[in-house]
């Protein structure tokens, strides 16, 4: 059998053919770290993990490279900086962001049982190759200097009579309609409404490097260039997969594939462009202002990370997810009675019934249907099976354990947020006192107002 990859560039499913087996290379753009990541952000986490797996499957653990990057340089971290930690310095402030979120981001996504990718590079570190290719596009002329700035053309790339791809043709864009579409009130230093920045000057006190294109003021990285440095470093000049969100494809990506392409004269970045739906929270976009917002840290502290696992690969990966308690309950079900079966048994090899599957485009919930079905049977092969796909971490007795402590932490927690909630009502802060009904709802908790007060149980 087969792999087969859905690709956003061709808009189908191909079979997947490594360029070089010995080394099969995928990179998945990764977290700008400045706040808490959402349960929205484990989505690409899991997905590109159980992809990265199943090629260690197919092509044996030393030959697959996964780079995940980390943005540790960006205007959100600036900001988040100087309102966390406003008695010190800038740049001191940032690291301190930087390495906290860092920190609780490794937490979260280990606990979600996410392998570490082979390289996690950060932006801060790559700094020379940026200026490299910024050099590079420079001298072929896809990039110009202007104002401290440094801007890429894309009228320049499609202009170019040579092999390149034309930009927009991974996000299906035109680039004449993107010129018509252009708003108005284009930065003055930008010869082309279309152009993108590369480089731009710091204001005092940011964190800043020597500029290329002989500009005498520091700067620092936009963030497309920033993933083109570190994809190139990595994993070369042209490699097999690109992952990411779907949010991701325009403008992220196409420019990525402009940058690469333009500095290598390549004529593809990466030969397979994947892309994972969104995630929406009881059938609505998770938002802060709706306040059914998220973070993974949350959800951990009621469910184990392998049941958010599991709740999140019931769903295709191209597919948009409905994120609900109902699902979740139902899936920690699924987790307490597979453990109980198959945690303390030797595995065998992964089933067929579920490797096919997710050679089909990783076909989850197909593969978890096969789950089922051999649930009943070879629990060697189930487990097996599982493990494949990132459980069973722990014994059946952890299992257990575990789960008794978490309940034994939520009352407490309860408790403390039904008063918040009480309080809230109490002062007419409605928008508050639904957030926290929510919270609880999705920690699983329901709760039951009446004129004696406010009642509560475990709804699973
Ligand atoms: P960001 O930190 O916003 O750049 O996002 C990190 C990763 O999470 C990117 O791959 C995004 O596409 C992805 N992502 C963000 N929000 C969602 C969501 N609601 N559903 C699925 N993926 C998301
Ligand atoms: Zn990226």
């Amino acid at each position: 059998m087969e792999l087969r990859l859905y690709d956003t560039l061709t808009k189908e499913k191909r079979i997947f053919a490594p360029l070089d087996a010995e080394n099969v290379r995928m990179y998945v753009c990764g977290p700008t770290v400045y706040d808490f990541a959402h349960i929205g952000n484990a989505r690409p986490v899991i997905v590109f993990d159980v992809l990265f797996r199943l090629l260690r499957h197919l092509y044996g653990e030393a030959h697959v490279k996964y780079v995940r990057n980390i943005t540790d340089v960006d205007d959100k971290i600036n900001d988040r900086a100087a309102r966390d930690f406003p008695g010190l310095p800038l740049n001191e402030a940032i690291r301190k962001v930087t390495e906290q979120t860092g920190r609780q981001f490794h937490a979260d996504v280990d606990a979600l049982g996410a392998l570490r990718p082979s390289v996690e590079p950060r932006a801060t570190e790559h700094i020379a190759e940026m200026r490299e290719i910024i050099e590079r596009l420079i001298k072929g002329g896809f990039a110009y200097a202007a104002e401290d700035h440094v801007l890429f053309s894309p009228q320049a790339m499609n202009a170019a009579n040579s092999s390149l791809p034309r930009y927009g043709a991974l996000s299906k864009r035109s680039l004449d309609e993107m010129i018509a579409g252009a708003r108005v009130d284009v930065a003055p230093y930008k010869r082309d409404a279309t152009d993108f920045v590369l480089w731009k000057p710091s204001k005092p006190g940011e964190p800043s490097w020597p500029s290329p294109a002989g500009i005498k003021a520091e700067g620092r990285p936009g963030w497309h260039i920033e993933c083109s440095a570190m994809a190139w470093k990595h994993l070369g000049e042209h490699f097999d997969i690109h992952g990411g969100g779907i949010d991701l494809v325009f403008p992220h990506h196409e420019n990525e594939v402009a940058q690469t392409c333009c500095a290598f004269h390549q004529q593809r970045m990466a030969n397979y462009w994947m892309h994972n739906g969104f995630l929406q929270v009881e059938s609505e976009k998770m938002s802060k202002s709706l306040g059914n917002f998220i973070t993974i840290d949350e959800l951990l502290a009621d469910w184990p990370g392998e049941v958010l696992r599991l709740n999140m690969l019931k769903t295709h990966y191209r597919s948009p997810i409905d994120w609900t308690m109902k699902s979740l309950e139902e899936s920690a079900k699924t987790l307490d009675d597979w453990y109980r079966v198959a945690a303390d048994v030797a595995p065998g090899e992964p089933a067929a019934s579920v490797v096919e599957p997710l050679l089909d485009d990783l076909n989850t919930p197909l593969a978890i249907a096969a789950l089922h079905s051999l649930r009943g049977g070879d629990v060697g092969a189930l487990a097996g099976s599982l493990r494949l796909l990132g459980f069973l971490s722990e014994s059946a007795a952890q299992w257990e354990g575990r789960k008794q402590q978490a309940s034994g932490v939520d009352a407490k927690e309860v408790e403390r947020l039904l008063a918040e909630r009480t309080a809230a009502r109490s002062r007419k802060d409605f928008k508050e006192s639904d957030r926290i009904r929510d919270l609880l709802a999705a920690m699983g908790v329901a709760i039951k107002d009446s004129k004696d007060g406010t009642t509560w149980e475990f709804s699973r």
